[in-house]
């Protein structure tokens, strides 16, 4: 999973991106409204991070920006305490959740992990394929029980997976969703990690669909194209 966080104060941007690369996500950082509208007019994120109070470009006009768009990216506001018309306006211009500034960190990740997972389609935190049990709260995965060690990027590659099981992820949506936007991307690497997270589960949940990409669990029809 691919973040951005937009917030210019600078100390605040720094304790959110380490905070969520902790939790295992891929992050970009971005210091004002135009540079965290671009970012997110451009680049795939799973969830957005954004500050209402931003120079060149206020949040709200940023949201706005990217709705009309057509941009459906979950999208976490962080607003000033007592200021109830900025939560209403965020929501107003497609705000999907809010938390208000000073906030706990363990609120920010917890509310990012509903967002990124209501947007794949999942209620529960705990993702099951198989013997294969992830738990996007502790960032820990589990075969048959028994706890499996896996790197921060094999375990992003794998949460992807899972949280888009039933549909085959091509390579360069892996790319796209695995590395923030200063690492050096090399799409042949994925077939590296998908390897040695085979290696590591000891069970093949994970199938490789011939010139298409990865497929997690059974194939499920795409959402509006279900039958009535
Ligand atoms: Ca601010």
């Amino acid at each position: 999973m691919r973040l951005l966080v937009v917030e210019d104060d600078k100390d605040l941007n720094r304790q959110l991106v380490t905070a969520l690369q902790n939790a295992g996500y891929a992050v970009d950082a971005a210091f004002d409204g135009e540079e965290g509208h671009f970012l997110g007019d451009t680049e795939p994120y799973d969830a957005i991070v954004l500050d209402l109070g931003l120079p060149r470009l206020d949040g709200v006009s940023v949201l706005e920006k990217w709705r009309r768009a057509g941009r459906r990216t979950p999208v976490l506001i962080l607003t000033a305490r007592d200021r109830w018309s900025d939560k209403v306006q965020g929501f107003d211009a497609g705000a999907d959740d809010y938390v208000t500034k000073p906030f706990h960190m363990e609120e920010i990740l917890a509310r990012l992990r509903a967002l990124v997972r209501r947007a794949a389609g999942h209620a529960t935190s705990e993702f099951q394929v198989g013997p294969v049990l992830l738990d996007t709260r502790s960032s820990k995965v589990v075969v048959d029980g028994n706890p499996v060690k896996l790197t921060s990027h094999e375990y992003r590659l794998l949460a992807y997976l899972m949280h888009h099981q039933g549909r085959v992820v091509s390579r360069s949506e892996l790319v796209e969703h695995l590395y923030d936007q200063d690492f050096d991307r090399d799409s042949n690497t994925i077939e590296v990690f998908i390897g040695r997270l085979r290696k590591k589960l000891g069970v093949d949940i994970i199938e490789t669909v011939r010139g298409l990409g990865y497929l997690v669990g059974e194939i499920r029809p795409e959402p509006g194209k279900a039958k009535r």
